[in-house]
């Protein structure tokens, strides 16, 4: 795997586990020439997901794009990047999962809160402020007391 910091092309595996049940293998690997170390995931080649929008359109689900909404809402929450991406990843396998080929693009934001929800709580609201567009303080207000199990 080439390094994608520097571009060595040979970079070791310091650790391999499997997620996900067992349907991923995650590896940490490290660069000999400049000592970064990055996270690779290995799948089994899947159909591409597709996601179904509110006006009817498809597009292909990109995973990036989910990751970058996970990367803002968590911003200065000391969350890593790795965690962040086995947390993305978590989220396309429960949509897998649970549709198989088509999504609709409304499911994602709410199994992406779904899980948020254990995973950083600043987080979810924050992911739910943009996702859901809290109108006002009361919808704001409604989710804190969901959180805070008042309701
Ligand atoms: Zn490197």
């Amino acid at each position: 795997m080439r390094c994608p910091y520097c571009s060595t092309p040979d970079c070791r595996v310091i650790d391999s586990r499997a997620v996900d049940g067992g349907r991923t293998i995650k590896r940490r690997r490290g660069c000999s020439s400049c000592g970064n170390r990055f996270t690779t995931f290995e799948t089994v080649e899947q159909m591409p997901l597709m996601v179904l929008k509110h006006d009817g359109s498809r597009q292909i689900f990109d995973i990036n794009k989910l990751l970058n909404g996970l990367i803002r809402s968590c911003d200065k929450r000391d969350k890593s990047l790795d965690s962040l991406m086995a947390l993305a990843h978590n989220i396309e396998q429960n949509l897998r999962q649970r549709y198989e080929q088509e999504v609709p693009s409304k499911a994602i934001g709410e199994e992406a809160l779904a899980q948020l929800k254990d995973f950083d709580q600043v987080a979810y609201i924050r992911f739910a402020s943009v996702y859901r567009r809290f109108t006002d303080i009361q919808s704001f207000k409604k989710e804190l007391d969901v959180l805070a199990g008042h309701e």
